[in-house]
């Protein structure tokens, strides 16, 4: 039998509270979506009010429970009056996704230090943030904190120093929180999710069919993934199913922190 919490009942997360931080598009957006058509009560947050807006009536308008508030991850303060709003207003809270990012293509040569920095403040220093700030309003023992990084944090690749040092600096936060606030009941984890279709990272990253044919041809599965991809991963970690992982770096990325798959002859070795 299939109770609350069980990612094989309807509605895994309902009544629980997530707190999505970059939720107004793309991957969060539809991590969103997927919480609260799974039960939970959803605040989104990031920066720009009308697109906070938008995001949250697409969750209302399909019957779920959600409302936004704008804050800059970089503002320890301004993210920390949101949780307090989220918590008076639904009750503690269950879940948090850090994905707020920034990215460009930019090689190292004319990247400037005001870029780099940047990237670093929202990506790394942000997650920090939201991470710190949903501390004394979690639900303990039981809450289930994921940050979303990518393969560039364990990966290097070029023109994403910047990217991919904050990224990486996201996996080290979630494995040192994991230890830390285990004891408590508090699991930490993160995602790398790889090429993501419909995304505006992919959209920046791939911007011509060529350049989506080269990276495709790279991967393993030689797909995109989808936005559900990722956002049926995080409702795996958000369940009690995955209530003995934490400090986790989980790939959802079609293989492709594997390495270059590409080879001719690995192409014809496993034609059928
Ligand atoms: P996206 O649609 O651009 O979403 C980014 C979100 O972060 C937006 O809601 C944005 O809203 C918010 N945000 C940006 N700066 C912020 C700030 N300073 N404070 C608060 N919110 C801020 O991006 P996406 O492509 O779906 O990517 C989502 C996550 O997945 C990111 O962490 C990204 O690194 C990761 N990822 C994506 C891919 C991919 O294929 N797309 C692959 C690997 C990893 P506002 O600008 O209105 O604040």
């Amino acid at each position: 039998m299939t109770s609350v919490g069980d990612i094989f009942s309807p509605r895994p997360l309902e009544g629980r509270v997530a707190l999505i931080a970059g939720g107004s598009s793309g991957i969060n957006l539809g991590i969103a979506q997927r919480f609260a058509s799974a039960g939970a009560k959803v605040v989104i947050l990031s920066r720009d009010e009308e697109r906070i807006t938008a995001a949250a009536r697409t969750i209302t308008d399909a019957g779920h429970v959600a409302y936004g508030r704008a804050a800059d991850v970089r503002n320890f303060e301004a993210v920390a009056s949101v949780f307090k709003e989220a918590s008076e207003r639904f009750g503690l809270i269950d879940v948090v996704v850090s994905g707020a990012a920034g990215n460009f293509h930019a090689p190292a040569a004319s990247l400037s230090a005001n870029g780099f920095k940047t990237v670093v403040d929202i990506d790394l220093i942000g997650n920090f943030n939201v991470l710190r700030a949903s501390f004394p309003f979690l639900r303990t023992p039981g809450a289930s904190l994921m940050s979303i990084t990518a393969p560039g944090g364990t990966h290097p690749s070029v023109f994403q120093v910047h990217a991919n040092s904050a990224k990486a600096g996201i996996n080290m936060t979630v494995k040192c929180l994991a230890m830390e606030w285990g004891p408590a009941g508090i699991r930490v984890n993160a995602i790398s999710p790889g090429p993501i279709s419909g995304t505006t990272g992919m959209a920046k990253l791939a911007a011509s069919p060529e350049r989506e044919q080269q990276i495709k041809a790279r991967l393993p599965l030689r797909e995109y993934g989808s936005i559900r991809d990722i956002a049926d991963t995080a409702l795996f970690l958000a369940s009690d199913n995955a209530k003995y992982i934490t400090g986790a770096i989980i790939d959802c990325d079609g293989g492709s922190g594997l390495g270059d798959a590409s080879a001719d002859a690995l192409l014809k070795a496993t034609q059928r």
